[in-house]
Order: C-alpha cells, then sequence, then structure tokens
C-alpha cells in the first residue's frame, strides 16, 4: 500500500475556518500533513492564497477563499464553493474568532454585539452550511476552537465569555442531534496560546497599564500552571485525533488544553 493512502486522514475533505494565521494555518497544516485536502478561508486574501499554495505543496489538494464568517450570505457562497470544489466535506474546523476585552461598566454595546457573532454565531452559520452533505453521508467531524472562556469568567472578557460558553452550548446541542448520522460535535478548549491574538492582548495590557512588554507576556504565561503559553500545534494535534475514525465515540466534549489550569 502507498505511504499517502495510510496517512490517518487520507481521502477526508476538511474546510478550516479563520486559517489564515495563527491556530487555524497550524490546523490546517497538520491536517494536510495527515493526509486531509484542506479548503481554507479568513478575510485577509494574501494569507490565504499562500497557505494553500503550501499545502498544494504538500501533495494535497487546497482551495481558498475570502469569507467574514459573521456574515451569512458570505459563508453560504463559501461553503458552496468550496463543496463543488472539494466533492464534498468530511471535517469541519470553526476556528475563526477574535477577542476584545472592556470592564462591565460602561461596557460598548458594540464590541457586546461583534463578540457574539464572530466567536458564536458565525460557528452557527458555517455548521449550518455544511450540515446537509454531512448528514447525508452519514459521516462527520464538527470541531470547534473554544476557550477557557467557555469554562470559567474572567475580569474584562464578559462578551467573550458569554460568546465563548455559548459555543459549548451550541457543540453539545448539535452532538445529541447529529448522534444518529455519525457526526461527532466537539470543542478544544485552550489557554493562551502563542498566537498573534495573544500578541493583541499583550500590546493591550502594555496600553493599558505601561507594563514592559516581557512581564505582559509573563503575566499571561502565569495564567497557566505550566508557566508557557500553549503552542498552536498543540491545539492541531487534538484536531487531528478527534477527526480520526477511532475518535467516533468521543463527542459533546470539550477538551481543556492550559497547561492543567482547569480540572474539569
Ligand atoms: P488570530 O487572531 O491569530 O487568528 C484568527 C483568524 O481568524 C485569522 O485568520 C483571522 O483572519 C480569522 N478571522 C477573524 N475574524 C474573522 C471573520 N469575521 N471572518 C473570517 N475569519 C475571521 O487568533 P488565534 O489563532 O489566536 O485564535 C483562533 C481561535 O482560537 C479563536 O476562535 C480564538 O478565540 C481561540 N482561542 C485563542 C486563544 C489564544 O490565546 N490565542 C486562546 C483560546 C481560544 P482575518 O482577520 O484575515 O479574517
Amino acid at each position: 500500500m502507498a505511504i499517502e493512502s495510510r496517512l490517518p486522514l487520507a481521502g477526508k475533505s476538511a474546510v478550516v475556518t479563520g486559517a489564515g494565521r495563527g491556530i487555524g494555518r497550524s490546523i490546517a497544516l497538520a491536517l494536510a500533513e495527515a493526509g486531509a485536502d484542506v479548503a481554507v478561508t479568513a478575510r485577509t486574501h494574501s494569507e490565504i492564497e499562500q497557505l494553500a499554495e503550501q499545502i498544494q505543496g504538500m501533495g494535497k489538494r487546497s482551495l481558498f477563499m475570502p469569507c467574514d464568517v459573521t456574515k451569512p450570505e458570505q459563508v453560504e457562497q463559501m461553503a458552496k464553493t468550496f463543496l463543488a470544489g472539494l466533492g464534498g466535506i468530511d471535517i469541519l474546523v470553526n476556528n475563526a474568532g477574535n477577542a476584545g476585552s472592556h470592564k462591565l461598566l460602561n461596557h460598548p454595546d458594540e464590541l457586546w454585539h461583534r463578540m457574539l457573532a464572530i466567536n458564536l454565531t458565525s460557528v452557527y452559520y458555517v455548521s449550518k452550511a455544511f450540515l446537509p452533505p454531512l448528514i447525508e453521508q452519514k459521516w462527520g467531524r464538527i470541531i470547534t476552537i473554544a476557550s477557557i472562556a467557555s469554562r470559567v469568567g474572567g475580569r474584562y472578557i464578559a462578551a467573550y465569555t458569554a460568546a465563548k460558553h455559548g459555543v459549548l452550548g451550541l457543540t453539545r446541542a448539535m452532538a445529541t442531534e447529529l448522534n444518529p448520522y455519525n457526526i461527532t460535535v466537539n470543542a478544544i478548549c485552550p489557554g493562551y496560546v502563542d498566537t498573534p491574538m495573544t500578541d493583541a492582548s499583550v500590546s493591550n495590557i502594555i496600553a493599558r497599564t505601561a507594563m514592559p512588554e516581557v512581564k505582559a507576556r509573563a503575566a499571561l504565561e502565569q495564567t497557566s500552571p505550566q508557566n508557557r503559553l500553549m503552542e498552536p500545534a498543540e491545539i492541531a494535534a487534538t484536531v487531528v485525533f478527534l477527526a480520526l475514525e477511532t475518535s467516533k465515540g468521543i463527542t459533546g466534549q470539550a477538551i481543556n488544553i492550559d497547561g492543567g489550569g482547569i480540572m474539569s
């Protein structure tokens, strides 16, 4: 048997949202390394174009299409294009997300709605758009990148926390409803990960407190008992694991990757 066809995800097609950088980029590359064809989306054309070329260079099929996942018409168009180009879908990774913070006093409504749109409603739109072929073929994996903010409350991130808690509710509801179709639905809950989003959090701390950068970064590292930021590759490896045929019994779960900060 050729080595290629023995890769665990050979013959599978995957879609990754928010794939242009950070965790999503790492997930797309890990899925391709495991043998899947991977379609990638985000809003920044140049980042997903470069990633699709890199995946093609690995000998896998890849498509890219810019899409704002908070806009249902764009999501519908993206799903149509990817389904036609890939010839179907097996693995959907809802990774696109964004963090914003503000204390509760005078919390801007705009921030509330923006956080819910990108971190919660987008998962609903994207999952709904790809559901028909998954149900039809009676096999699928839906994996959403949630957060430890899905598990516990945190100061100054009420909207992000509410949205990420909501994503766990959606994950569990979808897992229950889709069990008869052999579609598993799971969430991964990382602590702080070394990505551009965390760089933005560091800049935010510096802007608000005038803390030196090393100290601001250390403050985020110290939120984990392992005193470090998680690496995107750790999240990506868990996505690949959940996508395996042998992970079929794992559904409706939320897996923490935070160095042991939360143990439930
Ligand atoms: P980054 O900011 O580094 O990357 C986010 C990706 O999502 C980019 O490709 C961005 O591309 C895309 N994206 C953002 N908004 C939209 C949108 N409206 N439509 C389509 N794509 C969008 O984030 P991370 O890699 O750090 O985070 C990825 C996921 O992991 C998020 O859901 C985040 O909440 C979660 N997470 C991250 C943690 C961390 O510490 N970094 C910790 C816990 C969870 P573009 O702007 O071009 O659209």
